[in-house]
């Protein structure tokens, strides 16, 4: 290892210690909404260098945990006086370009006007104050293609948007990143103002709602910000599960929505889990959650995948051959977001090189997204390497035995699997013969504090993880 490496490796071990401290300190959903994603830059002089994804993002964590960040940072090496932050959108150029428009638009939803209106220039999509997020154009009923993973969710959306008065309430969609939340919300957007242009509709992220609530709480005005959810139709509040945590929050959300529902307006949420698997969320506002239709959107299958591929190639007027589709199907597995990156490449590729579509293209286009694909860690893998480390067998991963020396190997798995794959707490659980979330949040915590006091057995864990990962 040469001193560049060296630093960098060291830099990195003293960020894993200050996450899992802060961790222990502000709990697993905020540290997995705000601190996760951080990502360690450098260290320059006595300042430390953190890359985040989003000026939101920046700022919040310099409202809430900055000060904090640099005393747990000082803690583990003196020299480090200060942290900084700098935006760093995501690498994946595909992806970049989603963030940046996500970040340009917001402004008043109240008429489908804008849907035939022309792409607008990005100043006239900027911050006008108001805190409703734009709808996308792309995203209607008529763009989404319906396969048994979601058909549930699809006919719940239109279920909503086509009832002249409120059927389900709150309507709460859930289901893993990329499998067509958002699309499915704007949607039934989209759709009820078709119907009714008269009708107020708002749209905003979980996010955006914290953070303004936030912001009113500081500038004293409340009262205009309840106004503004309590004039509504209908309110879409998506990825709810960041609203987890924050009390105070999550209080004013409550009292929102049932003011809304005695109203009679509609609700409509989504998640990235089912209402009662949400973390940090209270009971009372998970059983109101639980009252309306419950809808999950499964992982995509490989029926499914092709026909998406199908359809969004005809309409980009694209000559893909089947086998081509069929083996894009097969190998970009993990959600559709994916899916249609994969085949933007390919498409833009083609175009500028102007060579015909073959397998081949397909393998040099998308090297490193197939690369990750095939080697995303699976539950399983991690259980079966976790018991051959410590030589157990694979069933004591599922077993009910406690002693202690198959209970830690199982503790590791699940740290491990909560680690390196993005599988909820409830669903590692099942994996883990059907244990509770709780079990599996207690062994993340065991195995964290371990870790802190058992060097050997922090390095296992390192071992492990660099083995599953590599
Ligand atoms: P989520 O909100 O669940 O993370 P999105 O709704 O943002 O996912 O979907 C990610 C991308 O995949 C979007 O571009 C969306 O249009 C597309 N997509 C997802 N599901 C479908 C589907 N069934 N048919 C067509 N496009 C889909
Ligand atoms: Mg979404």
């Amino acid at each position: 290892m040469d001193d560049r490496q060296l630093q960098t490796h060291k830099l990195e071990t003293q960020w894993c210690r200050v996450c899992s401290r802060l961790k222990a300190e502000i709990g697993d959903s905020a540290y997995e909404n705000w601190v996760k994603p951080l990502k360690v830059s450098q260290l320059e002089g006595s300042e430390v260098n953190l890359a985040v994804p989003s000026r939101f993002m920046r700022d919040w964590i310099l409202a809430n945990y900055l000060d904090r960040l640099r005393e747990l940072w000082h803690g583990e090496n003196a020299v480090v006086q200060s942290v900084a932050l700098s935006i760093q959108p995501t690498t994946q150029p595909i992806k970049m370009v989603k963030d940046q428009e996500h970040g340009l638009k917001e402004r008043v939803l109240a008429t489908p006007a804008a849907k035939t209106a022309p792409v607008a220039k990005p100043s006239v999509w900027q911050s006008n104050g108001n805190i409703a997020a734009p709808l996308d154009q792309k995203f209607t009923f008529d763009q989404f293609v319906v396969g048994k993973p979601n058909e549930f969710a699809y006919a719940a959306a239109r279920r909503v948007a086509e009832a002249s008065s409120v059927s389900f309430n709150p309507l709460f969609l859930y289901g893993g990143v990329g499998l067509g939340k958002t699309h499915l919300m704007n949607a039934i957007a989209w759709e009820i103002l078709e119907r009714d242009p008269s009708r107020t509709v708002m749209y905003l992220s979980a996010e955006k709602f914290m953070y303004r609530f936030v912001r009113a709480l500081r500038e004293q005005n409340t009262v205009d910000f309840k106004e503004q959810f309590r004039s509504v139709d209908v309110l879409m509040i998506d990825d709810v599960q960041f609203i987890g945590g924050r009390d105070a929050t999550q209080e004013e959300f409550f009292h929102s929505f049932n003011a809304l529902v005695d109203q009679g307006r509609q609700i409509i949420l989504s998640a990235d889990k089912s209402p009662s698997d949400l973390e940090g969320v209270e009971e009372r506002l998970k059983s109101r959650l639980n009252c309306g239709l419950v809808a999950d959107i499964h992982a995509t299958t490989y029926e499914l995948r092709l026909a998406i591929l199908e359809t969004k190639a005809e309409k980009m007027a694209m000559d893909a051959p089947n086998k081509v589709l069929e083996f894009l199907a097969h190998k970009i597995t993990a959600n559709v977001r994916e899916l249609e990156g994969a085949l933007n490449r390919v498409a833009a590729h083609t175009q500028l090189v102007g060579r015909e579509l073959t397998l081949e293209t397909c393998h040099e286009v998308l090297h490193d997204l197939l690369r990750a694909n095939d080697r995303r860690v699976t539950i399983e893998e991690i259980q079966k390497r976790v018991a051959e480390h410590f030589n157990i067998r694979i069933a004591d991963m599922h077993s009910a035995r406690r002693a202690r020396s198959v209970a830690r190997p199982r503790q590791v798995a699940m740290y491990l699997a909560k680690q390196l794959t993005s599988r909820s707490l409830p669903e590692i659980g099942r994996k883990f013969g059907g244990r509770d979330h709780t079990t599996v949040m207690h062994a993340v915590k065991k195995v964290d504090e371990l870790r802190d006091i058992d060097s050997s057995f922090a390095e296992d864990v390192e071992l492990l993880r660099r083995m599953l990962e590599g």
